[in-house]
């Protein structure tokens, strides 16, 4: 019934708990899992989550926040697994500038490396984006060809109708259920129906009603989505079914590797 659109699953199943979350996952209400890396130590751990189960999907990148200590060369290694393991996007890439000058430069070097790679294997983006939107957009400039989804949106309208005008879809999740966070449940209300995806981003960003105790998780996607119908005075077939053509306009899944 939902697709969860951006889950970091990998930092959730472990050695000890896999096999009761991997049943926690297996039921009717989640249709596809879209778990996206955050550098290369998670590469071969979504491969071997989707061997035992085809609902979670990967994307391979380097997440702007885990550059630590990564030269550039290093996205060779991302070449090897897009050619062999075909990800469905190549993410979660992006600018984070909410800490001042945290690797900026570095950061816009592998962002616009791994955008000529989604060009050149013509696979959409999974963008990370925090306090540098108009920077992402003119970089995005340069390569028009290139799709995807903006996660966790947190931009103006103007923004906002721009990355959907570049082909872009843009994700909510938790934010959007705590009352405070105005301007997001505006946008979630406002924009589109058809620009829209849903994610949990678990472990993170719970929404309001877990306790900050609980950690979030994908099987949270049903109750986002049924907030969100509410919110925006849907049925939950009529979202169900407008989600998932929004998702399929972006990505192609893969069938489990055998
Ligand atoms: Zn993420």
């Amino acid at each position: 019934m939902w697709i969860d659109s951006h889950c970091h699953l990998d930092f959730i199943i472990n050695e000890k708990n896999s096999i009761e979350e991997l049943t926690k996952i297996n039921n009717p209400n989640i249709d596809y899992i879209i778990c996206p890396s955050a550098d290369d130590s998670s590469f071969k751990k979504l491969i071997d989550l989707n061997k035992r189960n085809s609902k979670i999907q990967y994307a391979f990148g380097y997440h702007p926040l885990f550059l630590e200590g990564k030269d550039p060369d290093v996205i060779q290694k991302l070449v090897v697994y897009i050619e062999e393991y075909n990800p469905i996007a190549i993410g979660e890439i992006g600018l984070d500038f909410y800490v001042k000058n945290f690797n900026k430069d570095k950061q816009i070097i592998f962002f616009e490396k791994q955008l000529e790679l989604a060009s050149k294997y013509n696979l959409p983006v999974i963008l990370h984006v925090r306090s540098a939107i108009d920077h992402v957009i003119n970089i995005l400039k340069r390569f028009p060809r290139i799709i995807g989804v903006a996660h966790a949106f947190n931009g103006s309208f103007q923004q906002a109708e721009i990355l959907i005008d570049m082909g872009f879809k843009l994700g909510f999740g938790g934010a959007m259920t705590f009352e405070r966070a105005k301007k997001i449940r505006m946008l979630a209300k406002e924009l589109p129906l058809n620009s829209i995806v849903l994610e949990t981003d678990a472990p993170d960003m719970n929404p309001a009603w877990l306790n900050p105790q609980e950690s979030n998780h994908p099987s949270q996607i049903q109750f986002i989505s049924e907030f969100f119908s509410e919110h925006r005075g849907l049925s939950l077939n009529d979202l169900s079914w407008q989600l998932k053509k929004n998702i399929n306009e972006i990505f192609v899944f893969n069938k489990a590797i055998v």
